[in-house]
């Protein structure tokens, strides 16, 4: 069965420095570099891949919001919103003539500056700056410590790691009580950012480990 987008075949989505199919496609097609115009790249290797993927049945990396709405019976995809215009689709090579270009989208930033779990790079650029990423090289790793160590850092209430991949040696090492938490993709450690919790994020030995750390505060409430 076909999967026929009104966005795979003719929409682009101008964000955060690179340019992809709809508002929820999230690889990037296109970085904006030095090519910038809708001509320069509406038919490259990736948009026509997307696009003879997509219409061979197959969900393309980056769809991932419509095929997990649609393969759970969770409600109306985006894809399923609108109907696809093929009249100027070539089968072939999955190119497609200029005039079914039918909607550009162009953001000049991100759409918010938080970012919540649920959410990806592809609407807050705040999510990427609180990506880590540990390289298997020896050496990367993060020795013992706290998160509370001055009035600046006071307001921190709880850490949280989300764990994005799965990664054997890069665990969270509980210095104090001799623990470690795996690094399992999926999962999220939660613990007090105080002297109690003495930690470290141990070495990966043979790929990158990737973990979204961050806090949540106390915050001031007006008298
Ligand atoms: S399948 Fe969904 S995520 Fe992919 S291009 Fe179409 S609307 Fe966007």
């Amino acid at each position: 069965m076909s999967l026929p987008c009104y966005y795979t075949i003719g929409g682009l989505n101008f964000k955060n420095g690179f340019v992809t199919s709809c508002p929820q496609q999230h690889e990037k097609m296109q970085i904006l570099d030095n090519a910038w115009l809708p001509s320069e790249f509406y038919n490259n290797e990736l948009f026509r891949k997307h696009r003879l993927e997509m219409m061979r049945g197959e969900w393309s990396f980056g769809c991932n919001m419509c095929e997990h709405v649609e393969k759970d019976n969770a409600g109306t995809s985006m894809r399923q919103e609108l109907d696809a215009d093929l009249t100027h689709y070539n089968a072939e090579t999955g190119e497609v003539d200029f005039a079914g270009l039918k909607t550009v989208e162009i953001r000049f930033s991100h759409s918010c500056n938080m970012a919540c779990l649920h959410c990806s790079q592809v609407f807050s650029s705040g999510w990427v700056s609180k990506l880590k990423k540990y390289t298997p090289d020896g050496y990367d790793q993060f020795g013992p410590h706290v998160d509370v160590v001055d009035k600046n850092t006071s307001t921190r209430f709880l850490v949280f790691f989300v764990y994005l991949d799965d990664n054997i040696s890069g665990g969270t090492h509980f210095d104090r009580i001799n623990l470690t938490s795996p690094c399992k993709k999926g999962s999220i450690l939660i613990f007090p950012p105080l002297w109690t919790h003495l930690h470290s994020g141990l070495k990966p030995i043979d790929k990158p480990k990737y973990i979204v750390g961050s806090y949540l505060h106390y915050v001031a409430h007006d008298k």
